[in-house]
Protein backbone atom coordinates (compact mmCIF):
# COMPACT_ATOMS: atom_id res chain seq x y z
CA UNK A 1 0.00 0.00 0.00
CA UNK A 2 1.17 3.27 -1.16
CA UNK A 3 2.32 5.66 1.82
CA UNK A 4 1.82 9.15 0.90
CA UNK A 5 4.81 11.79 1.45
CA UNK A 6 6.33 8.83 3.59
CA UNK A 7 8.59 10.30 6.27
CA UNK A 8 12.60 10.83 5.48
CA UNK A 9 14.15 8.75 8.58
CA UNK A 10 17.89 9.01 7.46
CA UNK A 11 20.10 11.92 5.50
CA UNK A 12 23.71 11.45 7.14
CA UNK A 13 26.23 9.25 5.83
CA UNK A 14 26.51 6.04 6.96
CA UNK A 15 30.53 4.55 7.63
CA UNK A 16 31.25 1.72 10.48
CA UNK A 17 27.31 1.34 11.02
CA UNK A 18 26.83 4.91 12.30
CA UNK A 19 25.48 8.01 10.99
CA UNK A 20 27.71 10.36 10.43
CA UNK A 21 27.78 14.53 9.35
CA UNK A 22 30.02 15.12 6.58
CA UNK A 23 33.67 16.34 7.37
CA UNK A 24 32.68 19.51 5.36
CA UNK A 25 29.26 19.95 7.29
CA UNK A 26 28.35 20.71 3.90
CA UNK A 27 24.69 19.13 1.95
CA UNK A 28 22.92 18.97 -0.73
CA UNK A 29 19.13 19.12 -1.45
CA UNK A 30 17.31 15.99 -2.86
CA UNK A 31 14.05 17.30 -5.32
CA UNK A 32 11.06 15.56 -5.82
CA UNK A 33 10.21 15.41 -9.34
CA UNK A 34 6.72 15.56 -9.27
CA UNK A 35 6.89 19.54 -8.00
CA UNK A 36 10.29 20.33 -8.57
CA UNK A 37 10.45 21.16 -4.70
CA UNK A 38 13.04 20.13 -2.29
CA UNK A 39 11.72 16.76 0.20
CA UNK A 40 15.09 17.09 2.11
CA UNK A 41 19.08 18.15 2.23
CA UNK A 42 21.14 15.33 2.48
CA UNK A 43 24.84 15.26 4.28
CA UNK A 44 27.23 15.62 1.02
CA UNK A 45 29.82 13.13 1.12
CA UNK A 46 33.09 14.47 -0.55
CA UNK A 47 36.99 13.28 -0.44
CA UNK A 48 37.22 13.04 3.40
CA UNK A 49 34.42 10.82 3.87
CA UNK A 50 35.42 8.59 1.55
CA UNK A 51 38.65 8.35 2.97
CA UNK A 52 36.44 7.42 6.46
CA UNK A 53 34.47 4.81 4.84
CA UNK A 54 37.70 3.51 3.24
CA UNK A 55 39.71 3.22 6.65
CA UNK A 56 36.42 1.53 7.92
CA UNK A 57 35.74 -0.70 5.11
CA UNK A 58 39.78 -1.94 5.02
CA UNK A 59 39.13 -2.26 9.31
CA UNK A 60 36.07 -4.70 8.34
CA UNK A 61 38.04 -5.98 5.49
CA UNK A 62 41.49 -7.27 7.58
CA UNK A 63 42.33 -10.91 7.71
CA UNK A 64 41.42 -11.68 11.66
CA UNK A 65 38.08 -9.07 11.13
CA UNK A 66 34.82 -10.90 12.05
CA UNK A 67 33.38 -10.46 8.70
CA UNK A 68 36.77 -12.61 6.69
CA UNK A 69 36.52 -15.61 9.94
CA UNK A 70 32.60 -16.08 9.75
CA UNK A 71 31.54 -19.21 8.22
CA UNK A 72 30.20 -18.63 4.38
CA UNK A 73 27.04 -19.79 5.30
CA UNK A 74 26.16 -17.10 8.04
CA UNK A 75 27.75 -14.50 5.27
CA UNK A 76 24.57 -16.08 3.31
CA UNK A 77 22.17 -15.92 6.04
CA UNK A 78 22.83 -11.88 6.77
CA UNK A 79 21.92 -11.62 3.24
CA UNK A 80 18.62 -13.40 3.82
CA UNK A 81 18.32 -11.48 6.40
CA UNK A 82 18.31 -8.21 4.58
CA UNK A 83 16.24 -9.47 1.87
CA UNK A 84 13.76 -9.97 4.83
CA UNK A 85 13.89 -6.81 5.93
CA UNK A 86 13.40 -5.25 2.92
CA UNK A 87 10.40 -7.61 2.44
CA UNK A 88 9.17 -6.26 5.97
CA UNK A 89 9.55 -2.62 4.76
CA UNK A 90 8.89 -2.92 1.24
CA UNK A 91 5.71 -0.22 1.11
CA UNK A 92 7.78 2.22 3.41
CA UNK A 93 10.67 2.11 0.19
CA UNK A 94 8.45 1.63 -2.61
CA UNK A 95 7.14 4.97 -1.32
CA UNK A 96 10.43 6.19 -0.61
CA UNK A 97 11.59 5.37 -4.11
CA UNK A 98 8.44 6.97 -5.83
CA UNK A 99 8.99 10.54 -3.46
CA UNK A 100 12.54 10.56 -4.44
CA UNK A 101 12.84 9.32 -8.10
CA UNK A 102 8.99 9.72 -9.51
CA UNK A 103 8.37 6.64 -10.68
CA UNK A 104 5.00 5.11 -10.31
CA UNK A 105 4.27 2.70 -7.03
CA UNK A 106 3.76 0.20 -8.66
CA UNK A 107 7.16 0.27 -10.90
CA UNK A 108 8.94 1.23 -7.46
CA UNK A 109 6.91 -2.48 -5.74
CA UNK A 110 8.20 -4.05 -8.89
CA UNK A 111 11.81 -2.59 -8.35
CA UNK A 112 11.95 -3.56 -4.44
CA UNK A 113 10.91 -7.38 -4.95
CA UNK A 114 13.66 -7.52 -7.95
CA UNK A 115 15.98 -6.45 -5.33
CA UNK A 116 14.95 -9.22 -3.28
CA UNK A 117 14.94 -11.87 -5.44
CA UNK A 118 18.43 -10.54 -6.28
CA UNK A 119 19.80 -10.29 -2.94
CA UNK A 120 17.74 -14.05 -1.88
CA UNK A 121 19.79 -15.47 -5.33
CA UNK A 122 22.71 -14.72 -4.22
CA UNK A 123 22.65 -14.87 -0.34
CA UNK A 124 22.26 -19.14 -1.56
CA UNK A 125 26.03 -18.95 -3.60
CA UNK A 126 27.76 -17.62 0.03
CA UNK A 127 28.75 -21.27 0.80
CA UNK A 128 28.48 -22.68 -2.82
CA UNK A 129 31.68 -20.75 -4.23
CA UNK A 130 34.81 -23.49 -4.01
CA UNK A 131 37.90 -23.83 -6.14
CA UNK A 132 39.39 -26.74 -7.54
CA UNK A 133 41.77 -29.01 -7.93
CA UNK A 134 43.95 -29.24 -11.01
CA UNK A 135 46.30 -32.29 -12.00
CA UNK A 136 49.12 -29.64 -12.40
CA UNK A 137 52.73 -31.43 -14.42
CA UNK A 138 54.86 -32.95 -12.30
CA UNK A 139 55.00 -34.20 -8.05
CA UNK A 140 53.07 -30.87 -7.06
CA UNK A 141 49.12 -30.53 -5.47
CA UNK A 142 47.67 -27.28 -7.36
CA UNK A 143 44.47 -26.22 -6.16
CA UNK A 144 42.74 -23.01 -6.57
CA UNK A 145 41.12 -20.74 -3.70
CA UNK A 146 38.14 -18.03 -4.89
CA UNK A 147 38.60 -15.20 -2.76
CA UNK A 148 37.02 -12.18 -2.51
CA UNK A 149 39.03 -8.92 -3.90
CA UNK A 150 38.63 -6.50 -1.12
CA UNK A 151 37.14 -2.85 -1.19
CA UNK A 152 34.73 -2.26 -4.12
CA UNK A 153 33.33 1.30 -4.57
CA UNK A 154 29.78 0.62 -6.21
CA UNK A 155 28.31 3.86 -7.98
CA UNK A 156 24.82 4.15 -8.55
CA UNK A 157 22.56 5.53 -10.91
CA UNK A 158 19.21 7.16 -10.26
CA UNK A 159 17.10 5.43 -12.96
CA UNK A 160 16.52 2.43 -10.73
CA UNK A 161 18.32 3.29 -7.28
CA UNK A 162 17.67 0.79 -4.58
CA UNK A 163 17.37 -2.35 -7.45
CA UNK A 164 20.39 -1.49 -8.64
CA UNK A 165 22.51 -1.53 -5.24
CA UNK A 166 20.95 -4.82 -4.86
CA UNK A 167 22.89 -5.96 -7.62
CA UNK A 168 26.17 -4.65 -6.58
CA UNK A 169 25.70 -5.48 -2.99
CA UNK A 170 24.74 -9.27 -3.17
CA UNK A 171 27.35 -10.28 -5.39
CA UNK A 172 29.65 -8.19 -3.26
CA UNK A 173 29.12 -9.74 0.22
CA UNK A 174 28.15 -13.04 -0.74
CA UNK A 175 31.78 -13.47 -1.75
CA UNK A 176 32.75 -11.54 1.46
CA UNK A 177 34.05 -8.28 0.02
CA UNK A 178 33.23 -5.16 1.65
CA UNK A 179 30.88 -2.38 -0.05
CA UNK A 180 31.17 1.81 -0.47
CA UNK A 181 28.38 2.74 -2.01
CA UNK A 182 28.20 6.10 -3.96
CA UNK A 183 24.10 6.63 -4.49
CA UNK A 184 23.28 9.20 -7.12
CA UNK A 185 23.03 12.65 -6.43
CA UNK A 186 19.47 12.64 -7.68
CA UNK A 187 17.99 9.69 -5.17
CA UNK A 188 20.16 9.19 -2.59
CA UNK A 189 17.46 8.40 -0.28
CA UNK A 190 16.17 4.50 -0.43
CA UNK A 191 19.95 3.84 -0.43
CA UNK A 192 20.45 5.42 3.58
CA UNK A 193 17.30 3.26 4.15
CA UNK A 194 18.37 0.12 3.20
CA UNK A 195 22.02 0.63 4.59
CA UNK A 196 20.14 1.23 8.31
CA UNK A 197 18.52 -2.67 7.58
CA UNK A 198 21.95 -3.59 6.97
CA UNK A 199 22.68 -2.73 10.39
CA UNK A 200 20.01 -3.92 11.73
CA UNK A 201 20.26 -7.18 10.01
CA UNK A 202 23.70 -7.68 11.93
CA UNK A 203 26.60 -6.86 9.50
CA UNK A 204 29.64 -6.32 11.27
CA UNK A 205 30.79 -2.20 11.17
CA UNK A 206 32.46 -1.23 7.78
CA UNK A 207 31.03 -4.21 5.65
CA UNK A 208 28.75 -1.58 4.13
CA UNK A 209 28.74 1.95 3.81
CA UNK A 210 26.65 4.53 1.98
CA UNK A 211 28.51 8.20 1.10
CA UNK A 212 26.05 10.22 -0.92
CA UNK A 213 27.51 13.10 -2.74
CA UNK A 214 28.73 14.08 -6.38
CA UNK A 215 30.02 12.16 -9.03
CA UNK A 216 33.20 14.07 -9.38
CA UNK A 217 34.18 14.72 -6.10
CA UNK A 218 32.99 11.51 -4.01
CA UNK A 219 32.34 9.27 -7.06
CA UNK A 220 35.90 10.19 -8.28
CA UNK A 221 37.49 9.82 -4.94
CA UNK A 222 36.62 6.36 -4.59
CA UNK A 223 37.84 5.44 -8.27
CA UNK A 224 41.08 7.62 -7.63
CA UNK A 225 41.98 5.81 -4.45
CA UNK A 226 44.79 3.36 -3.87
CA UNK A 227 43.10 1.61 -1.71
CA UNK A 228 40.08 0.66 -3.36
CA UNK A 229 40.77 -2.39 -4.86
CA UNK A 230 37.46 -2.50 -7.22
CA UNK A 231 34.68 0.00 -9.02
CA UNK A 232 31.62 -1.29 -10.14
CA UNK A 233 29.43 1.37 -12.01
CA UNK A 234 26.56 1.61 -13.59
CA UNK A 235 25.83 5.35 -15.75
CA UNK A 236 27.04 6.96 -18.81
CA UNK A 237 29.64 6.00 -21.07
CA UNK A 238 31.00 9.32 -20.89
CA UNK A 239 31.94 9.03 -17.18
CA UNK A 240 32.47 5.15 -17.76
CA UNK A 241 35.39 6.54 -20.03
CA UNK A 242 36.64 8.65 -16.83
CA UNK A 243 36.40 5.84 -14.32
CA UNK A 244 38.34 3.69 -16.49
CA UNK A 245 41.11 6.22 -17.56
CA UNK A 246 41.35 7.05 -13.41
CA UNK A 247 41.58 2.93 -12.31
CA UNK A 248 44.35 2.85 -14.64
CA UNK A 249 46.20 6.09 -13.30
CA UNK A 250 46.02 5.19 -9.35
CA UNK A 251 46.12 1.11 -8.13
CA UNK A 252 44.84 -0.60 -11.93
CA UNK A 253 42.37 -1.58 -9.56
CA UNK A 254 39.61 -4.06 -11.04
CA UNK A 255 36.51 -2.26 -13.20
CA UNK A 256 33.00 -3.09 -14.11
CA UNK A 257 31.04 -0.81 -16.10
CA UNK A 258 27.29 -0.96 -17.23
CA UNK A 259 26.80 2.59 -19.21
CA UNK A 260 23.70 1.66 -21.40
CA UNK A 261 22.60 1.71 -24.40
CA UNK A 262 21.08 1.85 -28.31
CA UNK A 263 19.31 -1.11 -28.06
CA UNK A 264 17.35 -2.46 -31.08
CA UNK A 265 14.32 -4.37 -31.39
CA UNK A 266 12.98 -5.99 -34.96
CA UNK A 267 9.58 -6.96 -35.67
CA UNK A 268 9.89 -9.63 -38.40
CA UNK A 269 6.62 -10.02 -40.88
CA UNK A 270 5.48 -13.19 -39.43
CA UNK A 271 5.34 -11.61 -35.60
CA UNK A 272 2.67 -11.93 -33.20
CA UNK A 273 1.79 -8.26 -33.92
CA UNK A 274 -0.35 -7.97 -31.07
CA UNK A 275 2.53 -9.17 -28.43
CA UNK A 276 5.24 -7.16 -30.62
CA UNK A 277 3.19 -4.00 -30.63
CA UNK A 278 2.31 -4.40 -26.47
CA UNK A 279 6.21 -5.21 -26.12
CA UNK A 280 8.01 -2.42 -27.86
CA UNK A 281 5.48 0.10 -26.02
CA UNK A 282 6.65 -1.54 -22.65
CA UNK A 283 10.26 -2.07 -23.82
CA UNK A 284 10.87 1.72 -24.13
CA UNK A 285 8.44 3.48 -22.14
CA UNK A 286 9.16 1.74 -19.20
CA UNK A 287 10.24 3.48 -15.98
CA UNK A 288 9.86 6.89 -17.69
CA UNK A 289 12.24 5.55 -20.60
CA UNK A 290 14.70 5.84 -17.92
CA UNK A 291 16.31 2.17 -18.64
CA UNK A 292 19.29 0.96 -19.81
CA UNK A 293 18.34 -1.31 -22.04
CA UNK A 294 15.38 0.33 -24.01
CA UNK A 295 13.71 -0.42 -27.00
CA UNK A 296 15.10 2.64 -28.01
CA UNK A 297 15.23 1.52 -32.10
CA UNK A 298 12.57 -0.47 -33.05
CA UNK A 299 12.86 -1.94 -37.06
CA UNK A 300 9.68 -3.19 -38.25
CA UNK A 301 9.37 -4.56 -41.37
CA UNK A 302 8.10 -3.15 -43.97
CA UNK A 303 5.18 -4.96 -45.17
CA UNK A 304 3.85 -4.39 -41.89
CA UNK A 305 4.98 -1.02 -41.46
CA UNK A 306 1.95 1.12 -41.35
CA UNK A 307 -0.17 -0.88 -38.91
CA UNK A 308 2.68 -0.98 -36.98
CA UNK A 309 2.94 2.89 -36.45
CA UNK A 310 -0.80 3.03 -36.07
CA UNK A 311 -1.47 1.05 -33.04
CA UNK A 312 1.78 2.10 -31.55
CA UNK A 313 0.30 5.60 -31.53
CA UNK A 314 -2.93 4.54 -30.66
CA UNK A 315 -1.22 2.41 -27.36
CA UNK A 316 0.67 5.57 -26.90
CA UNK A 317 -1.75 8.14 -26.55
CA UNK A 318 -3.49 6.15 -24.33
CA UNK A 319 -0.57 6.23 -22.07
CA UNK A 320 -1.31 7.13 -18.38
CA UNK A 321 0.73 10.13 -17.17
CA UNK A 322 0.25 11.77 -13.58
CA UNK A 323 1.23 11.37 -10.09
CA UNK A 324 3.05 8.18 -9.55
CA UNK A 325 1.06 7.61 -6.37
CA UNK A 326 -2.08 6.54 -8.12
CA UNK A 327 -2.11 3.56 -8.71
CA UNK A 328 -3.37 3.68 -12.56
CA UNK A 329 -0.75 5.96 -13.37
CA UNK A 330 1.76 4.66 -15.87
CA UNK A 331 4.13 7.35 -16.19
CA UNK A 332 5.50 9.36 -13.76
CA UNK A 333 7.67 12.20 -13.75
CA UNK A 334 11.59 12.83 -15.28
CA UNK A 335 14.35 12.34 -12.82
CA UNK A 336 15.23 15.54 -12.38
CA UNK A 337 15.61 19.36 -14.81
CA UNK A 338 18.14 18.20 -16.71
CA UNK A 339 17.23 14.81 -17.58
CA UNK A 340 14.05 16.82 -18.73
CA UNK A 341 15.35 19.22 -21.04
CA UNK A 342 17.59 17.08 -22.82
CA UNK A 343 14.71 14.99 -23.79
CA UNK A 344 12.83 17.75 -25.27
CA UNK A 345 15.90 18.87 -26.95
CA UNK A 346 16.14 15.72 -28.17
CA UNK A 347 12.40 15.92 -29.60
CA UNK A 348 12.90 18.98 -31.05
CA UNK A 349 16.23 17.69 -32.99
CA UNK A 350 14.32 14.56 -34.37
CA UNK A 351 11.45 16.92 -35.40
CA UNK A 352 14.14 19.36 -37.28
CA UNK A 353 16.19 16.81 -38.95
CA UNK A 354 13.01 15.39 -40.48
CA UNK A 355 11.77 12.71 -38.53
CA UNK A 356 7.77 12.18 -38.57
CA UNK A 357 6.31 13.13 -35.10
CA UNK A 358 2.90 11.45 -34.94
CA UNK A 359 2.10 11.85 -30.77
CA UNK A 360 3.66 13.78 -27.76
CA UNK A 361 6.63 15.83 -28.15
CA UNK A 362 5.75 18.36 -25.53
CA UNK A 363 6.19 18.78 -21.55
CA UNK A 364 2.50 17.34 -19.77
CA UNK A 365 1.37 20.48 -17.19
CA UNK A 366 3.43 23.01 -16.13
CA UNK A 367 4.92 21.60 -12.76
CA UNK A 368 7.45 18.84 -12.39
CA UNK A 369 9.15 17.39 -15.21
CA UNK A 370 6.39 15.15 -17.05
CA UNK A 371 6.62 14.80 -20.64
CA UNK A 372 4.03 13.16 -22.75
CA UNK A 373 4.13 9.33 -24.40
CA UNK A 374 6.12 10.34 -27.47
CA UNK A 375 6.13 8.35 -31.24
CA UNK A 376 8.55 9.01 -34.32
CA UNK A 377 8.43 7.37 -37.05
CA UNK A 378 10.48 7.19 -40.35
CA UNK A 379 13.62 8.09 -38.42
CA UNK A 380 16.65 7.45 -40.01
CA UNK A 381 20.16 5.66 -38.62
CA UNK A 382 21.60 9.15 -39.07
CA UNK A 383 19.68 11.18 -36.72
CA UNK A 384 20.75 12.12 -33.86
CA UNK A 385 17.66 10.42 -32.21
CA UNK A 386 18.91 7.24 -33.68
CA UNK A 387 22.33 7.02 -32.46
CA UNK A 388 22.12 8.50 -28.73
CA UNK A 389 20.67 7.35 -25.81
CA UNK A 390 17.94 10.05 -25.28
CA UNK A 391 16.67 7.77 -21.95
CA UNK A 392 13.15 9.52 -21.72
CA UNK A 393 9.26 8.43 -23.06
CA UNK A 394 10.39 8.36 -26.70
CA UNK A 395 9.49 5.40 -29.23
CA UNK A 396 11.53 5.45 -32.60
CA UNK A 397 10.11 3.39 -35.51
CA UNK A 398 12.09 2.09 -38.36
CA UNK A 399 11.99 0.24 -41.73
CA UNK A 400 13.56 -2.25 -43.03
CA UNK A 401 13.29 -4.59 -45.77
CA UNK A 402 15.93 -7.65 -45.43
CA UNK A 403 17.56 -9.69 -42.83
CA UNK A 404 21.11 -9.27 -43.91
CA UNK A 405 20.23 -5.58 -44.00
CA UNK A 406 18.51 -5.21 -40.61
CA UNK A 407 21.09 -7.06 -38.48
CA UNK A 408 23.71 -4.54 -40.19
CA UNK A 409 21.78 -1.62 -39.24
CA UNK A 410 21.32 -3.08 -35.50
CA UNK A 411 25.09 -3.67 -35.22
CA UNK A 412 25.72 -0.23 -36.66
CA UNK A 413 26.08 1.21 -33.07
CA UNK A 414 28.63 1.90 -30.65
CA UNK A 415 26.11 0.18 -27.73
CA UNK A 416 25.67 -3.43 -27.60
CA UNK A 417 24.21 -3.89 -23.97
CA UNK A 418 20.62 -5.40 -25.57
CA UNK A 419 18.25 -7.06 -28.60
CA UNK A 420 15.39 -8.87 -29.60
CA UNK A 421 13.23 -9.85 -32.01
CA UNK A 422 9.67 -10.73 -33.09
CA UNK A 423 9.39 -13.74 -35.26
CA UNK A 424 7.66 -17.16 -35.39
CA UNK A 425 10.51 -18.73 -37.42
CA UNK A 426 13.20 -20.41 -35.09
CA UNK A 427 15.90 -20.60 -37.38
CA UNK A 428 15.40 -16.88 -38.11
CA UNK A 429 15.31 -16.19 -34.07
CA UNK A 430 18.62 -18.57 -33.35
CA UNK A 431 20.39 -16.79 -36.53
CA UNK A 432 19.23 -13.31 -35.09
CA UNK A 433 20.56 -14.09 -31.55
CA UNK A 434 23.79 -15.43 -33.43
CA UNK A 435 24.86 -12.09 -35.45
CA UNK A 436 23.64 -9.16 -32.76
CA UNK A 437 26.09 -7.76 -30.97
CA UNK A 438 24.65 -7.57 -27.65
CA UNK A 439 24.72 -8.68 -23.94
CA UNK A 440 21.57 -9.89 -24.09
CA UNK A 441 19.13 -10.90 -26.68
CA UNK A 442 15.28 -11.41 -26.49
CA UNK A 443 13.04 -13.64 -28.89
CA UNK A 444 9.22 -12.54 -28.57
CA UNK A 445 9.96 -10.95 -25.59
CA UNK A 446 11.89 -7.88 -24.06
CA UNK A 447 13.41 -7.17 -20.93
CA UNK A 448 13.12 -10.96 -19.68
CA UNK A 449 15.82 -9.87 -17.02
CA UNK A 450 16.58 -12.02 -13.81
CA UNK A 451 18.94 -12.63 -11.18
CA UNK A 452 19.50 -16.15 -12.43
CA UNK A 453 20.92 -14.79 -16.02
CA UNK A 454 23.94 -12.58 -16.75
CA UNK A 455 23.52 -9.44 -17.68
CA UNK A 456 25.66 -6.59 -19.27
CA UNK A 457 27.43 -4.93 -22.59
CA UNK A 458 29.61 -5.72 -25.61
CA UNK A 459 31.11 -2.75 -27.12
CA UNK A 460 30.59 0.97 -25.15
CA UNK A 461 27.75 -0.18 -23.21
CA UNK A 462 30.63 -2.05 -21.05
CA UNK A 463 32.24 -4.90 -19.83
CA UNK A 464 31.89 -7.10 -17.31
CA UNK A 465 28.59 -8.83 -16.27
CA UNK A 466 25.93 -8.58 -13.73
CA UNK A 467 23.83 -11.22 -12.41
CA UNK A 468 23.61 -15.15 -12.64
CA UNK A 469 27.08 -17.30 -11.54
CA UNK A 470 29.59 -14.66 -14.11
CA UNK A 471 27.97 -12.05 -11.61
CA UNK A 472 29.78 -13.73 -9.32
CA UNK A 473 33.51 -13.58 -11.10
CA UNK A 474 33.85 -10.21 -10.63
CA UNK A 475 33.82 -10.01 -6.92
CA UNK A 476 36.55 -12.95 -6.88
CA UNK A 477 40.20 -13.50 -7.26
CA UNK A 478 41.74 -16.80 -8.46
CA UNK A 479 44.18 -17.72 -6.26
P1 LIG B 1 26.19 9.66 -14.71
O1 LIG B 1 26.76 11.01 -14.48
O2 LIG B 1 26.99 8.67 -15.47
O3 LIG B 1 25.78 9.08 -13.27
C1 LIG B 1 25.92 7.77 -12.79
C2 LIG B 1 26.64 7.75 -11.46
O4 LIG B 1 28.02 8.11 -11.65
C3 LIG B 1 26.11 8.74 -10.44
O5 LIG B 1 26.20 8.19 -9.15
C4 LIG B 1 27.07 9.90 -10.62
O6 LIG B 1 27.14 10.81 -9.58
C5 LIG B 1 28.37 9.17 -10.79
N1 LIG B 1 29.45 9.98 -11.37
C6 LIG B 1 29.35 11.06 -12.19
N2 LIG B 1 30.57 11.55 -12.50
C7 LIG B 1 31.47 10.76 -11.87
C8 LIG B 1 32.90 10.75 -11.79
N3 LIG B 1 33.64 11.65 -12.44
N4 LIG B 1 33.50 9.81 -11.05
C9 LIG B 1 32.76 8.89 -10.40
N5 LIG B 1 31.43 8.84 -10.42
C10 LIG B 1 30.77 9.77 -11.15
O7 LIG B 1 24.80 9.77 -15.43
P2 LIG B 1 23.81 11.05 -15.41
O8 LIG B 1 24.63 12.31 -15.66
O9 LIG B 1 23.02 11.00 -14.19
O10 LIG B 1 22.93 10.76 -16.69
C11 LIG B 1 23.41 11.09 -17.99
C12 LIG B 1 23.03 10.04 -18.99
O11 LIG B 1 23.60 8.78 -18.62
C13 LIG B 1 21.55 9.74 -19.08
O12 LIG B 1 20.88 10.66 -19.89
C14 LIG B 1 21.57 8.36 -19.66
O13 LIG B 1 21.72 8.44 -21.05
C15 LIG B 1 22.80 7.73 -19.05
N6 LIG B 1 22.48 6.86 -17.88
C16 LIG B 1 22.55 5.53 -18.03
C17 LIG B 1 22.22 4.69 -16.98
C18 LIG B 1 22.27 3.22 -17.13
O14 LIG B 1 21.47 2.52 -16.52
N7 LIG B 1 23.23 2.68 -17.87
C19 LIG B 1 21.82 5.22 -15.75
C20 LIG B 1 21.79 6.60 -15.59
C21 LIG B 1 22.12 7.41 -16.68
P3 LIG B 1 26.13 12.09 -9.57
O15 LIG B 1 25.17 11.65 -8.59
O16 LIG B 1 26.90 13.26 -9.13
O17 LIG B 1 25.62 12.30 -10.95
MG1 LIG C 1 26.22 13.16 -14.38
Amino acid sequence: MVIKNPEVKYTQLFINNEWVNSVSGKTFETVNPVTGEVITRVQEGDKADIEKAIKAARQAFALNSKWRTIDASERGRLIFKLADLLERDIDYLASLETLDNGKPFKDALWDMNAAIASLRYYAGWADKIHGKVIPADGPFLAFTRSEPIGVCGQIIPWNFPLFMMAWKIGPALTTGNVCIVKPAEQTPLSALYLASLVKEAGFPPGVVNVVPGYGPTAGAALVEHRSVDKVAFTGSTEVGRIIQASAGRSNTKRVTLEMGGKSPLVIFEDADIDAAVLTAHAGVFINQGQCCCASSRIFVHDSIYDKFVQRSVELAKKRVVGDPTDLTTQQGPQVDEEQFNKILALIDTGRKQGANLLTGGQRCGSKGYFIQPTVFSNVTDDMTIATEEIFGPVQSLFKFSTFDEVIERCNNTNYGLAAGCFTRDIDRAIRFAQQVQAGSVWINTFLALGPQTPFGGFKESGFGRENGEDGLHEYLEVK
